[in-house]
């Protein structure tokens, strides 16, 4: 019985990769000394699947930045701004498609289907000139097979590539990216041809987007695709993955009919009504990568369960064309539990990270074959009952409170017009108010003292005391400046989901966790293990400290049930609705001690409810029903005069824009600055909205300072779509990230629009 592993992390255990990749940009190191790293990560990647017995173990899921933009340097497709000129792509061109470089912007980025992945995004035209030009997967195939392993090749499908595409800059929106199809199959002959002749007998296309709801044209391209490499392809094992979610029915069909294809790959954690499909009919004599160990968690497996579902498909497709599998690429998932030397045992005993999940597919794999590893299942089945049982996991009275809201409403009992004239009676603000998203720069001073209190390094004492002198110069940098509603600025947070999930129960940290976000940026989300509570306050003191600085309104500052869901690894064992329900109690207390102790405005950040939107149309409803109120139940129980705030900082709104408005804040910022002002097409479609908006009026993900006309011109811009009385002004996100330089001459602007514009109102 065989075993197969989608894909790999690329950071190694260290994130050895990131810091040799950050090393090199800033000319510390060497081309060869980064080469030099990405080859021992990529050798002991490969002898610890070899070693673990896996069979078919994937090469070419390697990056330096990402998999996509390798699939762009293959096929030559270098937007021309780049001034490649041809020849094999090299450092220099990558990188700057991936970074920008002096003179020109990085390629843009997205997000890689609900993952928190960020691919860069091909760009195409029909001029394009599609040559091979990046050997890297044959040049891998040949690494591993000097090292005595013998890989199959992946390859980002040529469908899904063009799928993923947009229209480069000056081509017509509505060009047809798949009319670009032959010439790109005709590199990926070449490099068909390649991998044969280096010695390849298995080849994986990965075509994830046979999971959306794909149009019948998009359907018929992997038809037309397939049948036209199938000569090449000949001779070859054919392998097409798909993952994170179930393949839809008429997606099913095609896949299976493809021509010259061998093998199907299917996410069956995330797809179990695959499951259904497979045993409706599976092509015979075809092979059957069943994804049953998730790679998108880090949840030992239960491999008693798993194990069943298996012996269930064998009768279906046959003992020998069964293949055990992950249900996606482990890139998502953390690399190795070995270095988690601060979690205790009994956790450690329910958690499976990338290097285990290799251990555990192989263990599957030989126990269907009859090779049972009993002390690993029994192990195995006595971990799972302990967390099943363990009263850390269960706390009966957060379980009983989050059922009785399902089902339910929660709503504030005043409409936001009549709110909104509560809280102005209240907070006498001028019109057009200006205020920021949270954060103010986190200097190296900072982050200095913080890490030093962690390491007992400092005081408690001292530490609360440099935090609120950085609250006081953050208060008086902001009365200076004449901001309308004030923020503490965020000192004490490493991180909007960490600081909250440190002071719940119900969450664990790990050291080394860390998931790649995009390039050698990675993040290392908490795990929501139990049942969530708040055992006491988490930030009423330090916003009753802010506010003891200032006469004028200081917004409490909390991050959303649905972010602080969808930023964490979650718990498999009950549906996430659950779980963000839980979160949302705790929030609530929350939000009604910092009101008690005379926090007038609230904001609690949604920043991720939008990417945790489902892939398929079907199950979003579902999704925005509970997410919204979720974020409801959290302020239901204030009085109309505590104005509650959000946040989100993505402009792809449009298309939930309902849900956004069903939130019922009384005051949503929102970024706006980096869309072209997509999100105010809407209102200019007629939406009707009523509460308070803030779209974003400048940039600060950049270091440019914007000029206050260029801020007065898109304030005046809302103003064609926005009623006056309820727009807000402010910018984009966070500051965060900025430094003082940057901020005081861009929040001074920012405040000298608003005043201009506000002139210009009184005039009529
Ligand atoms: N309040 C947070 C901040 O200002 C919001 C961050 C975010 O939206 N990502 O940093
Ligand atoms: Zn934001």
């Amino acid at each position: 019985m065989a075993s197969h592993i989608v894909g790999y992390p690329r950071m190694g255990p260290k994130r050895e990769l990131k810091f040799a990749l950050e090393s090199f940009w800033d000319g510390k190191s060497s081309a060869e000394d980064l080469q030099k790293v990405a080859v021992d990560l990529r050798a002991s990647i490969w002898k610890q699947m070899a070693s673990a017995g896996i069979k078919y173990i994937p090469s070419n899921t390697f990056s330096y930045y990402d998999q996509v933009l390798d699939a762009t340097a293959t096929l030559g497709a270098v937007p021309q701004r780049y001034g490649w000129t041809g020849g094999e792509i090299g450092f220099d061109t990558y990188f700057s498609m991936a970074r920008g470089n002096a003179t020109v912007p990085a390629m843009e980025m997205t997000k890689w289907f609900d993952t928190n992945y960020h691919f860069i995004v091909p760009e195409l035209g029909p001029d394009v000139n599609f040559t091979y030009s990046s050997h890297k997967a044959v040049e891998e195939y040949k690494e591993a097979k000097a090292l005595g392993v013998d890989t199959i090749p992946v390859l980002v499908g040529p469908v899904t590539y063009l799928l993923l595409s947009k229209p480069a800059k000056g081509v017509e929106k509505s060009f047809n990216l798949l009319s670009l199809l032959p010439k790109v199959l005709a590199v990926y002959k070449d490099v068909i041809a390649d991998l044969k002749a280096a010695g390849a007998s298995w080849i994986q296309f990965d075509e994830p987007t046979l999971v959306l709801d794909l149009e019948s044209h998009k359907l018929q391209a992997f038809t037309d695709a397939y049948a036209e490499l199938a000569p090449a392809l000949s001779g070859l094992n054919v392998l097409i993955a798909t993952y994170f979610a179930d393949v839809p029915a008429e997606a099913y069909k095609v896949l299976t009919s493809l021509n010259g294809v061998t093998a199907y790959g299917f996410d069956l954690v995330r797809g179990t009504k695959t499951l259904d499909l497979i045993k409706g009919g599976f092509p015979s004599g075809k092979y059957l990568f069943a994804g049953v160990v998730d790679g998108r968690n880090i949840w030992a497996n239960d491999l008693a369960s798993s194990l069943a579902t298996l012996q269930g498909l064998e009768g279906v497709v046959g003992k020998d064309k069964l293949v055990v599998s992950t249900s996606s690429s482990l890139l998502h998932t953390a690399v190795d539990l070995v270095n988690e030397t601060k979690l205790d045992d009994e956790i450690k005993s329910w958690l499976a990270f990338a290097a285990q999940k290799i251990v555990e597919v192989n263990a599957l794999a030989k126990a269907l074959s009859g090779n049972k590893d009993e002390a690993f299942f029994s192990a195995n089945a006595a971990a799972q009952a302990s967390r099943k049982s363990s009263p850390r996991v269960t706390n009966e009275a957060v379980q009983k409170a989050a059922a009785a809201l399902k089902g339910s409403d929660h709503r504030r009992a005043t409409n936001v017009s009549a709110r909104l004239d509560a809280q102005q009676k209240k907070l006498n603000l001028p019109i057009l108010p200006t205020t920021t998203i949270g954060s103010f720069p986190q200097t190296v001073e900072l982050r200095r003292v913080r890490r030093e209190f962690k390491a007992n390094k400092i005081s408690e004492e001292e530490y609360v005391k440099s935090i609120k002198e950085e609250i006081h110069k953050v208060v008086q940098l902001q009365e200076e400046l004449d901001i309308d509603v004030l923020v503490h600025g965020e000192p004490e947070r490493n991180d909007m989901v960490e600081y909250f999930g440190e002071q719940l129960s119900g969450f664990a940290f790990t050291v080394n966790g860390w998931v790649q976000s995009y390039g050698s940026r990675c993040v290392k989300p908490p795990i929501i293990y139990g049942d969530v509570s708040r055992p006491k306050p988490m930030t009423v003191f330090w916003s009753s400290v802010a506010q003891s600085f200032t006469k004028r309104p200081m917004k409490g500052m909390l991050t959303g049930p649905v972010t602080i869901l969808n930023w964490s690894f979650v718990r498999n064992d009950q549906p996430r609705s659950e779980t963000t329900y839980q979160i949302a109690l705790a929030i609530k207390d929350e939000v009604e001690d910092l009101e008690k102790a005379g926090i007038t405005v609230i904001q609690i950040d949604e920043a991720a409810l939008r990417e945790g939107l489902p892939l398929r149309k079907s199950e979003q409803a579902d999704y925005l029903d509970w997410a919204v109120h979720s974020f409801r139940i959290t302020n239901v129980g204030v009085q109309d005069t505590t104005q509650i705030h959000t946040h989100m900082c993505y402009s792809n709104f449009n298309d939930i824009i309902h849900s956004i408005i069903n939130m019922d804040a009384d005051v949503i910022t929102i970024e706006n600055s980096r869309s072209d002002e997509k999100l105010l097409s809407v209102f200019r479609e007629g939406v009707k909205y009523g509460a308070g908006i803030g779209p974003g009026v400048y940039d600060i993900h950049s270091p440019r300072i914007p000029p206050t006309e260029e801020i007065a011109d898109r304030i005046n811009k809302m103003l064609a779509v926005l009623e006056k009385n309820i727009l807000w002004v402010n910018p984009d996100c966070g500051l965060k990230t900025r430094k003082y330089t940057e901020v005081k001459p861009a929040l001074t602007n920012m405040v000298a629009a608003a005043k201009l514009i506000r002139n210009e109102l009184a005039k009529y």
